[in-house]
């Protein structure tokens, strides 16, 4: 994985050193020296990933974080702030003015290639999401991914320690007492698993050194889940060994800590994974309103004609292939301009609410209606030829003209009726526009015919 990485310090030889060797890992490395300067080409050309020191005279790096972090250009750009000293009280201040990660200096290769990785890997699932969402949303709704907090709460997090001694988790408990979090301790693998299989936890801590259990092959279980793949995993390691490191690293550890564990960094991590991951689930979530919302008629509720549209031709390639029927019923309401004329535009809105409601009432679930046009829908019904297509045009029709519309202004409501059109595969078609072609043919007879009537395929 190649990323664009900004590398800001104010020492040259610094630059050039953090320069060369990711450059040799094959990494876009682009320099600043200042702040200013760094703010500058960050919003410019957004990089992947800035790696920033601390100490710089004028601007800190603090204060470039913060700002970084509060434009909205580079707001997603995750920032590693790469501290000489590892006191808890910089990483707290990193914390606070928004920075995703630490790395302390001097910085190790393993160490430096896996944070980036892991953050960079990260922010493309964040722009993934992001960009589905604002596709899905281009056309009925705003981009309102700034909705979204990126500070996301981090508190009332269930977090699972995966060890055989109980230590480890009590640091943890003791250091995030105000959370108002629950850390939960199992010791064996299959509890592990069960637990973030269940999608309740959100982060898991796994201590690699346990004596009984293979602390890495359970890493690699959890990777390989298909449920349990979303819940950040953090994996604890000797200080110095850097095979199993990179072996972890390797199977897709979120993060890892380094005995002996410093316990202000143990919370820092832990709340940076439960921080992303509700990030990423409030990601998720607002795709997948948008992507309904896409997809969904405002005025009616029924689904739209772009939802119909994709519906409709895999219905249709299916039908074509199992050889079985498929009836479409192309609905117009009779005369709808004179109830707006005659009632105004709202109580057309309302008797369009209404038509549509009783449409979807007296349908299979499994046949679909969708709004095609402003007065206009069209049903869509599986495993049904032209005579049952007929049969609930008919029925449909019926229901409509049963009982007048209620609606402002007309105390004994309005008759409403509707007109409908029907064609099926059975009648030799199996192309989705001839389909619709006769479907809207036999609603032009039906208009001629009168109104308020069903009219079917012209039979030959
Ligand atoms: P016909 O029986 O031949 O179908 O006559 P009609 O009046 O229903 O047909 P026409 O196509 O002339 O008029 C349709 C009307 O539907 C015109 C348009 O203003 C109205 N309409 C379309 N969409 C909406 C909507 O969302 N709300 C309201 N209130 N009216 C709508
Ligand atoms: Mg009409
Ligand atoms: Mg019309």
């Amino acid at each position: 994985m190649s990323a664009r990485v900004l590398v800001v310090d104010d020492l040259l030889p610094n630059v050039k050193l953090l320069e060369a060797r990711l450059t040799a890992e094959y990494f876009n490395v682009a320099t600043a020296f200042s702040g200013p300067e760094a703010l500058d080409k960050a919003t410019a050309d957004p990089p992947d990933i800035v790696l920033l020191d601390v100490m710089m005279p004028g601007m800190d790096g603090f204060e470039v974080c913060r700002r970084l972090k509060a434009d909205k250009r580079t707001r997603h750009v995750p920032v590693v702030m790469v501290t000489a000293l590892s006191a808890a009280e910089d990483r707290l201040r990193g914390i606070e003015s928004g920075a995703d990660d630490f790395l302390t200096k001097p910085v190790r290769d393993l160490a430096l290639y896996a944070r980036i990785r892991s953050l960079v890997r990260l922010k493309m699932l964040g722009d993934e999401w992001r960009l589905r969402s604002a596709t899905s949303g281009q056309f009925d709704m705003p981009d309102d991914d700034d909705t979204i907090e990126r500070e996301l709460p981090v508190t009332n997090a269930k977090i699972c320690v995966v060890d055989d001694m109980p230590g480890l988790a009590r640091t943890l408990g003791k250091a995030i007492a105000g959370d108002n979090s629950t850390v939960e301790l199992v010791a064996d693998a299959a509890a592990a698993r069960a637990l973030a299989e269940g999608s309740t936890c959100d982060t898991l801590l796994v201590n690699t050194l346990m004596r009984k259990t293979d602390g890495l092959r359970l890493c690699a279980e959890l990777r390989a889940s298909e449920r349990a793949r979303n819940v950040p995993l953090v994996a604890v390691l000797d200080d110095g060994d850097d095979p199993r490191l990179a072996k972890a690293l390797d199977l897709g550890v979120t993060d890892y800590l380094l005995t002996p564990i410093e316990p202000n960094e143990l919370v820092a991590r832990v709340r940076t994974q439960i921080r992303r991951k509700r990030y990423m689930d409030a990601l998720r979530a607002n795709f997948e309103r948008n992507m309904a919302l896409a997809l969904t008629d405002a005025l009616t509720g029924l689904h739209n004609r772009r939802y119909m549209e994709a519906h409709l031709s895999s219905l249709v390639q299916r039908a074509a292939h199992s050889r079985r029927p498929l009836a479409l019923l192309m609905i117009d309401i009779d005369r709808f301009k004179t109830i707006n004329d005659t009632y105004g535009h709202l109580s057309g809105d309302e008797a369009l609410r209404v038509v549509a409601n009783r449409l979807q009432r007296n349908l299979r679930p499994f046949d679909t209606v969708a709004r095609w046009g402003g007065e206009e829908f069209l049903v869509v019904m599986p495993e049904a030829d032209a005579k049952i297509g007929r049969m609930v045009g008919e029925r449909l029709r019926a229901k409509v003209a049963a009982e007048p519309i209620a609606i402002d202004g007309k105390e004994d409501g309005v008759e409403v009726t509707i007109s409908v059109g029907v064609s099926a595969t059975d009648g030799g078609l199996c192309d989705l526009p001839d389909l619709i072609r006769a479907a809207d043919e036999a609603l032009y007879r039906a208009k001629q015919g009168g109104r308020n009537r069903v009219e079917g395929p012209i039979e030959s």
